[in-house]
């Protein structure tokens, strides 16, 4: 456990604590926190440069908003919802995505007469009762856009150009897209019988999940992840013997975007996705090793009957959710995303015989340096334990701090402050009314010296 020191040879019992964290959810601690934070400043610069502004909808909405959105028959909708009746009797849901509540509150606010285009980003956390499986939590966060208000082929390629910047911003240039479509309501009843007389034949490798899906969504089939579900998946017939005209034509038009923006895809057939709201565009994104197969890092497509399902007008629309848990551990796999993020600037010290003879001025001192450091944007901390300067010095250590200020007797007398510059050891006293602007300097030069 960490934290708990035990002797070399003598084994420590260390109790579980009483409470911990719900099965499938977990914590995220600092050094986490600073690697998901990296990928949030990644996303939110790269929403900034294509133009879409944030929105930000309640975790809990109606369970009928997924029902309806989501559909009736998917594994998200039949299992994986936390459903919970308010006191008042209203039944609401843990949202277990995204897309559906922005189109929601898009409608609820009258977006649509405001502007004919809007588009959106959001990040945050969803909730899905998921069988325990490795890099699926049942709280996890996701990154997503939505462009609302464009049917043409230019929307679905500035959506997957946005995903594909956002990797490359993060050192993840590598990722591989897999397109398909899904074609429209006018399609896919062709579609749906031909899938339900090939699985019909073939019912006998079909599981008892797939038996019943059989009856009520065949759809929902080409996402089981059972093994001879999927051998019979991979012979089924796909969309694209099925596809009409203008379809057929928005496919080919997204394809061409792409190929003049230099965004590289495989076309995937069997590509298909798991809620019931998409209709022609779908994608999604893998790491590129061949490890991350079956891991999308995230996945989107068009839902132009989303709005109308909700009792809107008929708006189209295109967005992706991306999977931050994954794109952390993706990120962390190469090394990447934490230690540049971590660490403080300064660490103001002090030796412990100068807070024991005047306490008072010490910690007065220290903190009018503490705040002048901050009021200069500088992060910085002090001890708060009393512990000797060495100590402190070591605690500066284990923050990564930059720079030390040091607070002695004499320079206290003096109106001084000695700077310690923790990467190389050099130290010289300074003025303490210079201190920020010497300290800014040392930081300069840290960072040219270290190539950022
Ligand atoms: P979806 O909303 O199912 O299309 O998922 C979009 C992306 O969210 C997936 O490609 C994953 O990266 C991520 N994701 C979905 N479910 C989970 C989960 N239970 N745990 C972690 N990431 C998830």
């Amino acid at each position: 456990m960490p934290g708990v020191r035990s002797k070399p040879g003598r084994k420590e019992t260390v109790a579980k604590p009483k409470f911990q964290a719900p099965k499938g959810m977990r914590d995220l601690l600092p050094e986490d926190m600073e690697r998901f934070r990296a990928v949030e400043r990644a996303f939110r610069e790269t929403c900034r440069l294509f133009g879409y502004r944030e929105i930000r909808t309640p975790h809990l909405e109606a369970t009928e908003l997924f029902k309806r959105t989501v559909g009736e028959t998917t594994d998200i909708v039949e299992k994986e919802m936390y459903t919970l009746t308010t006191k008042g009797g209203d039944e609401l849901a843990l949202r277990p995505e995204n897309t559906a509540g922005v189109v929601r509150a898009y409608l609820e606010h009258g977006m649509h007469r405001s502007a004919p285009l809007q588009r959106f980003f959001y990040w945050g956390e969803m909730f899905r009762h998921e069988s325990k499986q490795k890099k699926r939590y049942r709280e996890f966060t996701q990154a997503g856009v939505e462009c609302i208000g464009s049917p043409g082929a230019a929307a679905d390629a500035e959506v997957i150009a946005l995903a594909v910047e956002f990797f490359k911003a993060l050192g993840l240039g590598h990722v591989r897209l897999e397109l398909s479509t899904f074609g429209c309501p006018n399609c896919r009843p062709r579609f749906r019988e031909a899938l339900e007389e090939h699985f019909r034949i073939n019912h006998k490798g079909l599981c008892k999940d797939c038996l019943r899906r059989l009856g009520a969504n065949v759809f929902r089939i080409l996402d089981c992840k059972n093994g001879s579900c999927r051998e019979l998946v991979d012979d089924a017939p796909t969309i694209d013997g099925f596809l009409d005209t203008k379809c057929r034509a928005h496919f080919e038009d997204v394809k061409s975007v792409l190929n003049d923006m230099v965004i590289a895809c495989e076309v995937n057939p069997h590509l298909v996705r798991g809620l019931d709201y998409y209709t022609r565009t779908v994608f999604e994104i893998f790491p590129a090793d061949e490890s991350g197969r079956q891991d999308a890092l995230g996945a989107g497509g068009r839902y132009d009957g989303l709005a109308e399902l909700l009792g809107g007008p008929s708006v189209p629309a295109v967005g992706f959710a991306l999977g931050v848990d994954r794109i952390v551990r993706e990120r962390k796999g190469e090394g990447r995303g934490a230690a540049a993020e971590l660490g403080i600037d300064v660490y103001v010290a002090g030796p412990l015989q100068l807070i024991g003879l005047s306490q008072k001025k010490y910690r007065y001192n220290v903190e009018h340096l503490v705040i002048a450091l901050r009021r200069a944007g500088l992060s910085c901390v002090s001890d708060l334990c009393t512990k000797r300067l060495g100590a402190q010095l070591k605690d500066a250590d284990k923050l990564r701090a930059s720079v030390a200020v040091i607070l002695g007797e004499d320079e206290v007398a003096e109106d001084a402050v000695r700077l310690k510059n923790l990467q190389t050891g050099e130290q010289r006293d300074v003025n303490e009314n210079q201190m920020v602007s010497e300290v800014k300097k040392m930081l300069e030069t840290q960072r040219k010296e270290s190539g950022e």
